[in-house]
């Protein structure tokens, strides 16, 4: 029997268990999938001894993406593109590094949320690793433009320098007042439950507001965008289950049903 987990710290909230258990029964496999809390100072060290007891591909979350990619002995274009892993497949003897974050953003938004990126004006905001994920595969849906703003300008400006091939506009979250079709917020505001400072003009404005953040109820930021008069929001449900689903085909060869996990994984949440 081969072994799958998810790596990250903290990890007890972790829903990749949940959902790889769903792609599984969707395919009839047996599956071994479990939450390892990596230490914060010896994530190589927890990776060894999962291969070494039998394991074959993991995912990677918070805090440790960037030390996968550092591990991977070969990375695939996208997560070259990313600077950071967040799948790891163990395969004839060399440890592959992939980044589906950007895959799962993308396919939730343009296929489960039927929205098309060609020529928007997309706001990105946050400039942190999620950020860093998806800036390449947002610029590949040939948006209008394609805008970063940052509570910290400095790092938008990182971001902007370490990606050439990318038109990027930059702006601290503050400054904004031009008009934007999509909205995505890949701050972790939401999971501190702070308001971000961005006019609500530009939240109302917007066709369609995303949050990365998943939650049982609308999102704080969420909130603030349908009050705003957004029509159209989403939370990152959707990416989240797309980003699993990329990792498992990458494992297993079988494509999962992802809407019918995210429905599955929702009603959970709402009755927990
Ligand atoms: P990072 O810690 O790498 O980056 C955090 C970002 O949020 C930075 O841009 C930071 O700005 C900004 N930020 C932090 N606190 C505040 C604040 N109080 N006010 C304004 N901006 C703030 O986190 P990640 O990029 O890894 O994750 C960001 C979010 O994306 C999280 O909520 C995470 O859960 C979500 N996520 C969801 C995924 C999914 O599948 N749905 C996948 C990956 C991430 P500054 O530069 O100024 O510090």
């Amino acid at each position: 029997m081969s072994f799958y987990a998810v790596f990250g710290h903290p990890i007890a909230h972790s829903r990749s268990p949940q959902i790889h258990r769903l792609f599984a029964q969707q395919e009839g496999r047996d599956l071994v999938y479990q939450a390892i809390l990596a230490p914060l100072d010896d994530f190589p060290g927890a990776v060894r001894s999962f291969l070494a007891a039998g394991g074959v591909g993991a995912n990677v979350t918070v805090p440790f993406k960037a030390q996968a990619f550092a591990m991977a002995d070969q990375c695939t274009t996208r997560a070259q593109a990313a600077h950071a892993v967040n799948t790891l497949f163990w395969h004839e003897g060399t440890l592959l590094g992939d980044n589906t974050d950007g895959v799962g953003l993308i396919r939730d938004i343009t296929q489960l949320q039927g929205m098309d990126l060609r020529g928007k004006r997309i706001l990105l905001l946050g400039a942190g690793g999620a950020a860093q994920g998806v800036l390449t595969p947002l610029w590949a849906q040939h948006p209008k433009s394609l805008t970063v703003a940052n509570r910290t300008l400095h790092n938008a400006k990182v971001l902007q320098d370490a990606f050439p091939s990318i038109d990027l506009r930059i702006s601290t979250l503050g400054d904004l007042d031009d008009d934007y079709d999509v909205v995505i917020n890949a701050t972790s505001g939401s999971l501190q439950g702070i308001d971000l400072p961005v006019a609500t003009s530009v939240l109302g404005r917007a066709e369609f507001v995303y949050d990365m953040m998943y939650a049982p109820q609308l999102t704080p930021f969420l909130q603030a965008a349908r009050q705003a008069g957004c029509l159209k929001v989403a939370d990152g449900l959707g990416m989240l289950v797309a980003q699993a689903a990329a990792s498992y085909a990458l494992w297993h060869g079988f494509e999962p049903d992802v809407a019918m996990v995210v429905d599955a994984v929702r009603a959970n949440m709402e009755q927990a």
